[in-house]
């Protein structure tokens, strides 16, 4: 059976030193029954990676990046590699959050080709989509959603899926103290994996962990995760903090 995954963006936030000492609280409160029925991610900034790899070592937490490069290495100042993210610890990379295509102009074929490249290079995908305010006000959120998927989706084999995590975040949700109710969210990742059952089929469709990501805290995270067919969060703000990020871990497990 699938396991949730409890997966932490810490975005733009955090100096080494304040991310080590995350980690580390993070490490010594997350409660053992929940890390061994729950998975559990921190994504922390590029420069922290490997310390936090460190940290992690032993501890059942999983480590990924927020953002990669589709190119292999050259010259592409600023830019990270796939291979420089597993070297520094990194299973999983979240690939075209909304952040990125808002503010870097990510479009669905770079989100596709960053998730070829991760997948190529042994890191786990998660693909974040959703709608923006003005498009589920103009119901147009699933034909918006639809796109992404079909093509963030493009080129990405049957076997391949077993290592893709889609993300489900409106992006009206994300950062704003609103979020779905467990209503909207339940609906999407039916409509999500209805369209990922119609592509690849429906073992894979079932078996693809669909997570949500909006305001996602300690107070409303048990609501939301136990909505039906929700297999973990995409946390951001709520991430930052031990305790907190320690709850929303437990709401994954508990009924
Ligand atoms: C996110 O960064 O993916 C996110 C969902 O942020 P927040 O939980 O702060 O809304």
């Amino acid at each position: 059976m699938k396991k949730k995954l409890i997966a932490g963006n810490w975005k733009m936030n955090l100096t080494l030193n304040a991310s080590i000492e995350l980690t580390g609280n993070i490490v010594k409160n997350v409660p053992k029954k929940s890390i061994i029925e729950t998975e559990v991610l921190i994504c922390p900034t590029f420069i922290a990676l490997s310390a936090c790899s460190t940290l992690l070592k032993d501890s059942g937490i999983m480590l990924g990046a927020q953002n990669m490069s589709d190119k292999d290495d050259g010259a592409y100042t600023g830019e990270i590699s796939a291979s420089m993210l597993t070297a520094a610890g990194c299973e999983f990379v979240i690939i075209g959050h909304s952040e990125r295509r808002k503010y870097f102009g990510e479009t669905n074929q770079i989100v596709n080709s960053k998730s070829l490249k991760a997948l190529t290079s042994g890191l786990k995908p998660i693909i974040c989509v959703g709608e923006t305010l003005q498009e589920r006000e103009d119901e147009i959120y699933e034909a918006i959603v639809e796109k992404q998927i079909s093509e963030g989706l493009a080129g990405i084999s049957d076997e391949q899926m077993s290592d893709v995590t889609i993300a489900y975040e409106p992006v009206w949700a994300i950062g704003t103290g609103l979020n779905a109710t467990p209503k909207q969210a339940s609906d999407m990742h039916k409509f999500i994996r209805g369209l990922i059952s119609g592509k690849y089929g429906s073992e894979i469709g079932n078996e693809t962990r669909i997570l949500y990501g909006g305001s996602v805290n300690a107070k409303n995270a048990g609501e939301i995760l136990h909505a039906g067919g929700i297999d973990g969060a995409l946390v951001g703000g709520a991430a930052l903090k031990a305790e907190e990020f320690c709850t929303i871990i437990s709401s994954a497990t508990e009924k």
